[in-house]
C-alpha cells in the first residue's frame, strides 16, 4: 500500500471545520485592515528563496525541496511566502498601481525538517505583507493585527516578543560586535555555536542549549548596538503599540532565522506548544524588494502564522465545537426500488431549497437506512413507501421527537420548512 509521505498529513473532513474557521477568521479580519488576498505559485525558482532567506540559514542550506525541471533549472517548493509575494509585487508592478500594497495569503509551504508534533514537511501558513512604507505605525498595525487575529481565533495563552535588528548599515556592525564579544567566551558555547561565531553569529541567539542561553543573556542587547535612527524607530513602534493596548514583551536577543529581516522583528509563542516553537513570527524586510530586483528602496513588513500550530493552540472548547460535523437536515428512506424515482426527485428539490439532505443508494433494509439517518444526525426522515406513495403520501419521522405520521408530500414539505 502506498502511504502518505513522512511529514505530510491528510486533513480530514472532521478537522476541516476548524481549518475553515481559522481561515475565514483571517480573511474577514485581514480585509478589515485593508489587506487583499494574493495567491502566488507553490513552485518558484530556487534562487528566489536562496537570495531572500539567505544561503546560510537552515532553509537555504538543507530544508528546501529542490528539483530540476526539464530545462535543467532548479525549482523549489516554496518554504515560505514572503519571497513569492515580493516577486509578484515586483513582476506585476503592483507598487505603481497600488502604492502601499497590503496582501494576505493562506497556503501550503514545504520544508524538509525532521517531523514532530507541530512540525511537518508540508505545513500551512496564513500571513500578511505590507509593502511600501517604513512608518513605525505600520509595524504597530501589523503586530496589533497579529494579536487581534489570535483573539478572534480564540487563542488565549500567547506571548508577543519584539526586538529590533537594525538596518542594512547596522548589520555588519552587529555581526562584528557579537563576534568580538563571543570569541572571548567561546569555551562556554556548545560545539555548534562555536562554529556559528564565524558563519552566522546571530544564530547563536536561537540556540536552546542552557549554557549558550546563559552566555547570550549576559551580552549587550542588540538595541544598544544599532544606529540612532533604528533605535528611534523601535521606540516609536513600542509607543504606538502601548497606545493601542497591544500586549508585547521586549526580547533583547530575538534575532529570527532569516537573512532578510531588518529593524522590527517579532515572534509569537503559546504555552500550549511549549517554549520551543513559535505559532507565528514576522518582521520588517526593508531591503528585500530592492535585493530581488525592485527599482527603488521599498520598505516592508509582514508576519506568518503556522496553521497547524494555531490548531494546537486553540482552546479545547472551541476545538470541540468546531470539529462537530455538519448534521443532515433530512434523510430520505425508500422502502422499494420503485419508489426511488419519486424520492430522488424530492431529494433534488430539497437540495435546491438548500436543505442538507441524503438518501440511501443501495437498496438497504429500512432498518439500516434509519440507522444511517441517525448517524448523519438527520432531523427528519421522509420514508417513501410503495403503499403510501399510491395515495400521494409519505411517512414523515421527526427524529428529535421520535414521532412519525403519514402525511401528503406537500404537507411534509411544509413541516420540514417550518422546523428548519
Ligand atoms: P518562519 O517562516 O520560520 O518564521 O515560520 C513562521 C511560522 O510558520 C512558525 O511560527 C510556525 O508556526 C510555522 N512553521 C514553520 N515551519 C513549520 C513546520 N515545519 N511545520 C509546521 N509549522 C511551521
Amino acid at each position: 500500500m502506498i502511504k502518505s509521505l513522512r511529514g505530510t498529513k491528510d486533513i480530514l473532513s472532521k478537522e476541516i471545520i476548524l481549518w475553515r474557521f481559522l481561515e475565514d477568521t483571517a480573511r474577514d479580519l485581514f480585509n478589515i485592515y485593508g489587506y487583499k488576498e494574493i495567491r502566488t505559485p507553490i513552485i518558484e525558482e530556487a534562487a528566489l528563496f536562496i537570495k531572500s532567506v539567505g544561503p546560510t540559514t537552515d532553509i537555504g542550506q538543507k530544508e528546501m525541496f529542490v528539483f530540476k525541471d526539464r530545462g535543467g533549472r532548479d525549482i523549489a517548493l516554496r518554504p515560505e511566502a514572503t519571497a513569492g509575494v515580493v516577486r509578484a509585487y515586483i513582476e506585476n508592478i503592483l507598487g505603481v498601481s497600488l502604492g502601499l500594497s497590503k496582501f494576505f495569503y493562506i497556503g501550503a509551504m514545504f520544508r524538509g525538517e525532521r517531523p514532530q508534533a507541530g512540525r511537518q514537511r508540508q505545513f500551512h501558513q496564513l500571513g500578511v505583507e505590507a509593502i511600501g512604507s517604513d512608518s513605525p505605525f505600520l509595524d504597530a498595525e501589523v503586530i496589533a493585527l497579529s494579536e487581534e487575529y489570535l483573539k478572534s481565533a480564540g487563542i488565549k495563552d500567547y506571548r508577543i516578543k519584539i526586538n529590533s535588528l537594525g538596518c542594512k548599515k547596522d548589520k555588519p556592525n552587529i555581526t562584528d560586535f557579537y563576534k568580538k564579544e563571543l570569541k572571548g567566551r567561546i569555551e562556554e558555547l556548545c560545539p555548534d555555536c562555536k562554529k556559528r561565531i564565524e558563519r552566522s553569529v546571530l544564530r547563536i541567539f536561537d540556540c536552546k542549549n542552557n549554557r549558550c542561553r546563559a552566555v547570550v543573556n549576559s551580552l549587550t542587547p542588540i538595541i544598544e548596538v544599532i544606529c540612532l535612527d533604528c533605535q528611534q524607530h523601535y521606540k516609536a513602534v513600542k509607543d504606538s503599540l502601548s497606545e493601542i493596548g497591544c500586549n508585547f514583551i521586549e526580547d533583547s536577543f530575538l534575532a529570527r532565522g532569516l537573512d532578510y529581516y531588518t529593524r522590527t522583528v517579532f515572534e509569537i509563542t503559546s504555552d500550549s506548544l511549549g517554549a520551543k516553537d513559535a505559532i507565528g513570527a514576522g518582521g520588517r524586510y526593508d531591503n528585500l524588494v530592492k535585493d530581488l530586483g525592485g527599482k527603488k528602496d521599498t520598505p516592508a513588513i509582514g508576519f506568518a502564522f503556522g496553521i497547524e500550530r494555531l490548531l494546537i493552540a486553540t482552546d479545547e472548547a472551541l476545538r470541540e465545537k468546531k470539529t462537530t460535523s455538519i448534521k443532515s437536515d433530512v434523510f430520505i428512506a425508500t422502502a422499494t426500488r420503485s419508489s426511488y424515482n419519486e424520492a430522488f426527485r424530492f431529494l433534488k428539490w430539497l437540495r435546491e431549497e438548500r436543505f442538507v439532505s441524503e438518501i440511501d443508494y443501495d437498496g438497504r433494509s429500512l432498518k439500516s437506512q434509519m440507522r444511517r439517518a441517525e448517524k448523519l444526525g438527520a432531523r427528519f426522515v421522509v420514508i417513501f413507501g410503495e403503499e403510501e406513495l399510491k395515495k400521494g403520501r409519505v411517512v414523515l419521522r421527526d427524529m428529535q421527537k421520535g414521532e412519525q405520521e403519514e402525511v401528503e408530500l406537500s404537507k411534509a414539505i411544509e413541516k420540514i420548512k417550518g422546523f428548519l
